[in-house]
């Protein structure tokens, strides 16, 4: 009796871990929380959370995270520098000029259906490599294989060709609308960014000030 007593606990707390709803932050707190840690980050205010040896033994029993981040791989771009977060906060997808290919967009599903978020943002940022040689290696290579990566960011290039401003700072902000479409096409996560249950949202980092423009599209 009093073993069944002692067994019920851990039961509950197994069905609690594996259940998405018990650990999902709403779409807006999420947002919210990112962007604060951003403010701290551009103020140089920075908390530090969740980086301590408890926090290392909570989130290794399981993580929560309660928001996506698809960066560039630029070592000037660390989410979880750029958020003031730490272990097990943010799901992170980094992968130069944060262009979404197949490999790309089922981490971030899992992330969405299995881990429980529901705030995803693709973070482009300003003179990123990436983008600088998609725009300078547009001309002439049409018909060339230029590799995965330029692959990716030739639609971004192609569709803000010829817009005013600078052709690396519009394919990058197109890059990160596009990118923020192609995530929301899967069925599943088409109907929960149409409920308002997840949001999908970009942002453009800026290397300078540290701050993030959020774009809308
Ligand atoms: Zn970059």
């Amino acid at each position: 009796m009093l073993l069944a007593f002692a067994a019920m606990p851990l039961v509950a707390a197994r069905t609690v871990r594996a259940a998405v709803s018990a650990a999902t932050m709403p779409a807006d707190q999420a947002l919210k929380l990112l962007l604060e840690g951003n403010q701290r980050f551009v103020a140089g205010k920075l908390e530090h959370p969740n980086q301590t040896p408890d926090r290392r033994a909570e989130v290794a029993k399981g993580q929560h995270p309660f928001a996506s981040v698809l960066a560039c791989s630029d070592s000037r771009t660390p989410p979880e520098i750029i958020f003031d977060r730490g272990l097990g906060d943010i799901f992170t997808v980094r992968v130069a000029g944060n262009v979404a290919d197949k490999v790309v967009i089922e981490s971030l599903d899992y992330s969405v259906k299995h881990l429980g978020v529901r705030t995803v943002m693709v973070l482009g940022h300003r003179r990123c490599g990436a983008v600088i040689a998609a725009v300078e290696g547009h001309e002439g290579t049409a018909d060339q294989d230029v590799g995965p990566m330029l692959s990716e960011l030739r639609p971004a290039v192609a569709d803000s060709k010829g817009e005013p401003g600078d052709p690396v700072e519009n394919a990058v902000r197109e890059n990160v609308k596009l990118v923020v479409k192609k995530l929301a096409t899967s069925e599943e996560l088409a109907a929960m960014v149409k409920s308002g249950e997840l949001k999908i949202v970009g942002g453009i980092y800026d290397l300078d000030t540290g701050t993030i423009e959020m774009l809308t599209n």
